[in-house]
């Protein structure tokens, strides 16, 4: 009988909010449980077995010189390496520490900063090292994810659609928040992945599924600024949980820089 192929889930710099919708796929953990062997996942077992792996779940970003070290050792032990996550494939919110200077943070922050090692900026498992696929989200989505490992455990291609949440507004019927309501909402410039689920609320999107392929974020600045808000505030929308995906830096940046 051929061996089950190995999953390993594995943390860096993060919340472990990404780990627990691993956790959370309940009837779908047990029937993953059932075609794959969970080899490394210290979150839900402290039992774990030597790679390589077939597949790693990566969560976090890389914040400290022994992670940067540690992240090679799990590329290496890795036949796929996919990240799942704003921290994995962004930098997280703890990438705001990327437009200041990290040291006074630590100094304000910790009694003895002089026991703290880390890096002056927080960056993305790709900016590190090779990965296979980028799972967007804060925290990811269930049916994505099940979708990403089924994916490749098939040796296929995942199915993630790289459209806006505007898409997910129209497929589910949600009226516009900002056509009308003239809520300001970053939709237009999300990865798709959620269902929508603020705009269904009534209120805007803030961006935590990050940016989606090719985003406009140019012209969405120029639609808020109609609608009243100032550039120094937009700077702000888009430094939020990924603040450090390049196309929401830039768009904080010009904005900052205009304010
Ligand atoms: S509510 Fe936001 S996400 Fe939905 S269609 Fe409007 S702009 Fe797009
Ligand atoms: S609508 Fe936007 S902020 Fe709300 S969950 Fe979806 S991606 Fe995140």
């Amino acid at each position: 009988m051929p061996k089950a192929p190995k999953l390993a889930v594995w943390k860096f710099a993060s919340c472990d909010g990404c780990q627990l919708t691993v956790l959370n796929l309940e009837d779908d953990l047990l029937a993953l449980a059932g075609t794959v062997q969970i080899a490394h996942f210290l979150e839900a077992s402290s039992a774990a077995v030597r790679g390589p792996y077939d597949v790693s779940l990566v969560e976090g970003s890389i914040t400290t010189p022994h992670d940067a070290e540690r992240i090679k050792e799990v590329r290496k032990a890795s036949r796929m390496l996919i990240t799942i996550g704003a921290c994995a494939t962004s930098g997280g919110i703890q990438a705001l520490r990327n437009f200041r200077d990290v040291e006074e943070f630590t100094r304000i922050v910790y009694a003895k900063p002089e026991y703290i090692d880390t890096l002056e900026h927080s960056t993305a498992i790709a900016d590190n090292v090779k990965v296979d696929f980028e799972l967007r989200g804060c925290p990811i989505d269930k049916g994505q994810l099940v979708e990403v490992i089924t994916a490749y455990l098939a040796g296929r291609k995942p199915t993630v659609r790289p459209h806006s949440v505007c898409v997910e507004c129209k497929r589910r019927g949600t009226v516009c928040v900002m056509v009308a309501r003239g809520e300001p909402c970053l939709g237009p410039v999300t990865q798709a992945g959620c269902g929508a689920l603020c705009p269904s609320y009534a209120r805007g999107c803030y961006g935590c599924f990050g940016p989606m392929e090719s985003p406009n974020t140019a012209s969405l600045s120029g639609r808020l600024i109609q609608l009243g808000v100032t550039r120094k505030n937009i700077a702000r929308v888009f430094r939020t949980f990924n603040a450090d995906a390049a196309a929401f830096r830039e768009e904080s940046d010009a904005n900052d820089a205009r304010a």
